[in-house]
């Protein structure tokens, strides 16, 4: 099995503007790191804290979002700033920003694709450990008929295959939507795509003081009649987007992956579950392996 050699960028890179919950304006600096340290998330208007580790571990509770916090600092919604990463292969990478949240852009990756290819990126001489699939795992949601399953992959890569259907009523038609993972397919196909949300939804979030600043213009809100003043970017950009999240969830396994995940309706919690499970149940292909390596 051979495996591939880590990545982190070739010079800084920093993205500017607002964040979705808190309408705070953020301003995010991506740095290269060190072989083996992963992504970390630093809060810089919280001196003394230090680099949460974006992985399965430092993940805490949240609903329709990814956060991870360690010792006092907290970073919601992640997600779409991994996925920038883990679709470039950006293995290690220090982000720093001045706020609780990322900027969140036009809710999707591109503005942080756009400066992280802007930067270049660099290869280390390490290996990036590999978690192969061999066995079947699943996670169901407790409401709504939500699943995610995962399980081997006849090829060495991350194959995701996404179904999302809301029903007959729901404005966001039935759709479905298979990415057999590359970089190059990533940044094509799946960055543009932005995050989503009911205008019921939308309205119950602001009722609660989140995303007070949030203008259908800023990403997609679905009225009964699809998107309100905005339009698609592709027909089914909203699974796309649920691809896109998956992308970033996963890379908080902080390693390689050849298997194929199916997801039905599954959010981030479902996700992070099916990270858990997957982990728990399989051993990481990394440089000490060296038994595997020979044996494939
Ligand atoms: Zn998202």
């Amino acid at each position: 099995m051979t495996l591939r050699q880590q990545q982190t960028l070739a010079r800084s890179a920093t993205v500017t503007g607002m964040g979705f919950l808190t309408g705070a304006d953020i301003t995010l600096h991506f740095h290269p790191a060190p072989e083996n340290t992963g992504i970390t998330f630093q809060r810089l208007d919280l001196p003394g804290t230090e680099p949460i580790p974006a992985t399965l571990d430092f993940v805490v509770p949240r609903q329709r979002r990814t956060a991870i916090s360690k010792g006092g600092a907290t970073v919601e919604m992640t997600e779409h700033v991994m996925a920038a990463l883990a679709g470039l292969q950006i293995d290690n990478c220090l982000v720093q920003l001045d706020g609780p949240e990322p900027p969140g852009g036009d809710g999707s990756s591109l503005h942080c694709i756009q400066a992280l290819l802007d930067a270049g990126l660099v290869t280390q001489s390490a290996d990036r450990p590999l978690l192969v699939l061999e066995h079947e795992c699943r996670v169901t949601g407790e409401r709504d008929h939500s699943v995610i399953s995962a399980g081997p992959v006849p090829r060495r890569t991350l194959v995701i295959t996404f179904e999302l259907d809301y029903g007959p009523r729901s404005p966001i038609r039935p759709q479905m939507l298979t990415f057999e993972f590359s970089p190059e397919l990533f940044v094509t196909n799946f960055s543009f795509a932005r995050t989503f949300i009911l205008e019921s939804e939308a309205a119950a979030l602001k009722a609660q003081g989140y995303g007070s600043r949030i203008t259908p213009g800023d990403l997609l809100i679905f009225g009964p009649n699809g998107p309100i003043g905005n339009e698609l970017r592709a027909w089914d950009e909203c699974v796309r987007h649920k691809i896109l999240d998956c992308v970033g969830d996963f890379a908080l396994l902080g390693c390689d992956l050849h298997g194929h995940f199916r997801a039905y309706r599954s959010g981030h919690a479902l996700n992070h579950a099916i990270c858990r499970q997957v982990a728990a149940a399989h051993r990481l292909i990394d440089d000490h392996s060296d038994e595997e390596r020979h044996a494939a």
